[in-house]
């Protein structure tokens, strides 16, 4: 009784550990503390579930070598890959780490759908009968299952294949190993594919219809929808999607913690799956899509209408030493980082660039697009790491209002988020997502390495325009030498 009451409140703290390290996570400078907090309260959970939980027949957790076998080999991995990942493929791990949550959903359900299915030991007992060591076992009854843990076993099972197909097929497409690819009829396969799934499982729930190995088929299914849901969406509405999954991790956690009645393993998966709803919300918001659009896979190329725009202009380049001195004689300077600026690793010259700027009394901000990078706040955190006031960092809507008073905007490695085709091509596959309208600034100095394009691979009219000011050349090389041309001017 005792250490039912002691595995109570170690739930409790481990659920509070979570909130806490959630809200420090909301900022930069606390995220690391936020982590340490939540990761000790997990471990608390974790460790006190092995040691203190006792089951039916008051019987403590079995197969400790599983366990303890699983345990070590999935943390030397996460150790491993924690250690060797380098910041610009963070976004693949993220997608990956959620993918095998989805993973552990599934295989919760497949195991728990055995145990409600076929006799279990519930206890054994040691006894002599005639002198003779014998070991009696109590098996329980095969019971229906009840229909309540039937609509968690299979949800379970189909939200957690579906996240885990999901997430691989996104950590392959963040690491550049596979393109979208729009099947003809995309839609109606994926609504198709998803009645039938649901249809399965609702048979076999209620027990309508005997379908044979019916999990087995929906975990197929499943697995299939994954695939086929993110394969079609297209490079600027991966974010909507990446944040679509990691809520639907969550949700099947917790419809595992609703399985095994574990307070923590519930409030945990809540968490998540809602954290990862409010983020897609935003996210629809932040790239104007429906979420009723990503469900049924109605982005990327499918959005797209005919030929994209012909572009015409010509290109114009900049010296290092021009572009210095147009940016110190400049009233405001308005930096817009992207991917780039994560690639080439120059958020620590950036910040050296934006304080040479102010001790010349030039007026810095950052333009911070919601989808910039390849990760949610992928960009606060990068300017974070390098000691950028947070003050400085302002928000799409906020500073496309003050590009129109704005002398430079310079715009480090960041490509779809600057695309002028989101507003006037709707040919293009971004129509209609929200740019940084920084063509409205004076002059617009574009640093990247080639012509090459974005993560959406769609050409960029803004590097042809009359105001535009192209610096090719590796971002962090780039800064360096304005930098030093600052110093010495
Ligand atoms: P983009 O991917 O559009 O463009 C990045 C640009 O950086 C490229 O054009 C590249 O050009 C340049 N670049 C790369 N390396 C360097 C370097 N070392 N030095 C200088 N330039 C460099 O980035 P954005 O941030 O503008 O847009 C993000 C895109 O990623 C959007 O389409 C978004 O939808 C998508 N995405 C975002 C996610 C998120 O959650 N934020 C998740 C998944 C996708 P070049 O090769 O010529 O140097």
């Amino acid at each position: 009784m005792i250490q039912q009451y002691i595995l109570d409140i170690i739930y409790i703290a481990g659920a509070l550990s979570f909130v806490f390290g959630i809200k420090l996570l909301g900022k930069p400078e606390s995220a690391k503390k936020g982590n340490f907090i939540a990761a000790v309260g997990m471990g608390l959970s974790v460790f006190g579930t092995i040691f203190l939980f006792k089951g039916e027949g008051d019987v403590h957790l079995k197969n400790l070598e599983w366990i303890f076998g699983g345990l070590i080999i999935g943390s030397v991995i996460g150790t491993m890959m924690a250690k060797r990942v380098q910041m610009t493929q963070m976004p693949q791990m993220v997608s990956f780490f959620n993918g095998m949550g989805g993973a552990c959903a599934a295989l919760i359900s497949l195991v728990e759908y055995h145990h409600a299915t076929t006799p279990q030991i519930v206890a054994s007992y040691n006894v002599i009968t005639d002198g003779v060591p014998q070991i009696i076992q109590v098996v329980s009854d095969i019971h229906p299952m009840e229909i309540g843990k039937a609509i968690v076993i299979y949800l379970g099972l189909i939200i957690g294949s579906i996240s885990f197909a999901g997430s691989m097929l996104a950590y392959l497409k963040l690491d550049e190993k596979i393109k979208d690819k729009v099947l003809p009829l995309q839609q109606v396969i994926n609504i198709g594919l998803m009645a039938v799934i649901l249809g399965i499982a609702a048979c076999s729930i209620f027990g309508w219809v005997a379908i044979p190995y019916s999990l087995y088929v929906l975990l197929t299914l499943s697995l299939l929808y994954g695939v086929l849901f993110v394969m079609p969406i297209g490079g600027a509405d991966m974010p909507v999607v990446i944040s679509l999954l990691n809520s639907f991790t969550g949700v099947a956690a917790a419809l595992g913690g609703f399985l095994y009645d574990n307070k923590v393993m519930l409030f945990g998966g809540i968490l998540v799956g809602s954290a990862g709803t409010l983020l897609t919300v935003l996210m629809c918001k932040a790239m104007n899509r429906s979420l009723l659009n990503v469900l049924i896979g109605n982005f990327g190329g499918g959005a797209s209408k005919g030929e994209a725009r012909a572009i015409t202009g010509t290109i114009k380049e900049i010296t290092k030493a021009d572009a210095a001195s147009l940016m110190k004689y400049s009233k405001k300077v308005v930096i817009v980082p992207g991917y780039g600026l994560a690639v080439a690793q120059a958020q620590h010259i950036c910040h050296e660039l934006e304080q040479q700027l102010e001790a010349n009394d030039v007026e810095v901000k950052y333009a911070i697009h919601p989808v910039a990078g390849r990760m949610p706040g992928h960009m606060n955190v990068l300017l974070a790491e390098s000691n950028v006031s947070y003050d400085k960092l302002v928000e799409m809507d906020e500073i496309n209002a003050e590009f129109k008073t704005t002398d430079v905007v310079l715009v480090v490695g960041a490509n779809d988020v600057v695309n002028p085709a989101a507003k006037n091509d709707p040919a293009s596959p971004i129509y209609g997502m929200p740019i940084l309208n920084v063509e409205e600034a004076t002059t617009v100095i574009v640093m990247k390495r080639s012509m090459k394009a974005g993560y959406a691979g769609i050409e960029n009219e803004l590097f042809y325009n009359n105001k535009t000011r192209m610096l090719f050349g590796d971002a962090k090389k780039s800064i360096t030498e304005l930098v030093s041309e600052l110093k010495n001017a």
